[in-house]
């Protein structure tokens, strides 16, 4: 049984609702095509997608966001920030925070209308305050719609990488889309998925029949594993990721653009926050140390907020409500770090 609780405008409402500006708009295409030119191989620069595990509360995501764009100017030389504003949120047993987009107050009930009018005003008011236009999560391809003309960087989550509607939407997207390894870790399926969001291709979305052409810029992103028993099992080791650039090379018809963000939190860091650093620093080392390893690695992923660690319930202003992040301290260290070692 279905309830119709409240009908929701279309992204062509929305997005006439609350309309990108002309300034934020150029932005958005510049920093559009910084991401890009690191994924294609244009710019020696490293991707880093950093922020929240989610944003589940507007002020303190602004705070972040406004640091992250100072610290951007002060590593633009070496390093494309992307900051990770995650109004989506996957739940490994569907039930739980599922995001501002369906909870714009983390305390109350599920509104979501107003929860694709707020993510809608945080990422604009994101782009504004800091100068950095963000990443989200594809969690719900359909969705995408409403976010499209202000996203540069989508992620399609690792309970989503088999699904053949975050494929086909993905292969749409002209800009960087980071396909997580599925939960298994199986590096086929990662490839299979990433193959299928660069070929062209025919579906319904939305009231429409859609073609696309193909997205050269979807890519691998390494989140670690979890076992048959539940243990988590990292895979950002050197011989993981060159097992995958053997996988891109191998695979038949080619794919384009062999790359890999390393995820540093998730089932790599085991969910300890503080191994993040460790990690990034041990990849970089590995960067150092072989040729092919340092092309296909194209940042990271890092899970961070204002204040370390996580919290149940939002009482700790800045403290992530879902998986545990560096504070801002570490991160700003950890962010200045990698430019030196780039
Ligand atoms: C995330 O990036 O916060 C996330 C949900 O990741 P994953 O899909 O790897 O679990
Ligand atoms: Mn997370």
């Amino acid at each position: 049984m279905f309830i119709k609780r409240q009908a929701i405008p279309s992204p062509e409402q929305i997005k006439e609702e609350q309309p990108l500006p002309a300034a934020l708009k150029k932005i958005k295409e510049e920093r559009d095509r910084l991401a890009m030119d690191v994924i294609a191989g244009r710019s020696d620069k490293l991707l880093v997608i950093v922020g929240p595990c989610s944003a589940h509360e507007q002020k303190p995501v602004l705070d972040y966001v406004a640091r992250l764009g100072k610290l951007q100017q002060k590593v633009e030389e070496k390093l494309v920030l992307v900051p990770r504003i995650y109004t989506n949120k996957p739940r490994t047993k569907g039930v739980g925070y599922k995001g501002m987009f369906s909870q714009p107050d983390p305390e109350n009930k599920e509104d979501i209308l107003k929860g694709i009018r707020t993510i809608r005003q945080l990422h604009l008011s994101a782009i504004g305050l800091s100068g950095l236009s963000a990443a989200d999560e594809m969690l719900y391809p359909e969705n995408y719609a409403y976010l499209e003309d202000v996203l540069t960087y989508n992620a399609v989550g690792a309970r989503s990488s088999e699904n053949q509607l975050h494929r086909l939407v993905a292969s749409g997207i002209d800009l960087p889309v980071g396909i997580k390894n599925p939960m298994s870790g199986s590096i086929p399926v990662l490839l299979n998925s990433i193959y299928a969001a660069q070929s062209p291709q025919v579906f319904k979305y939305h009231e429409w029949q859609v073609e696309t052409n193909g997205n050269p810029y979807a890519h691998a992103v390494l989140r670690g594993r979890v076992d048959n028993y539940g243990n988590d099992i990292p895979n950002y080791h050197y011989e993981t990721v060159m097992q995958v650039l053997d996988g891109y090379r191998r695979t038949e018809g080619g794919l384009k653009n062999p790359a890999v963000i390393i995820d540093a939190n998730h089932s790599n860091s085991g969910k300890q926050f503080k191994q993040q650093i460790r990690i990034v620093e041990e990849v970089m080392q590995d960067c150092r140390y072989d040729r092919d390893f340092k092309n296909i690695v194209k940042g990271f992923m890092i899970e961070s907020f204002l204040v370390e660690g996580c919290q149940k319930h939002d009482v700790v202003y800045g403290q992530s409500i879902t998986d545990p992040c560096l504070g801002w301290e570490d991160t700003e260290r950890l962010i200045c770090d990698i430019a030196e070692k780039v």
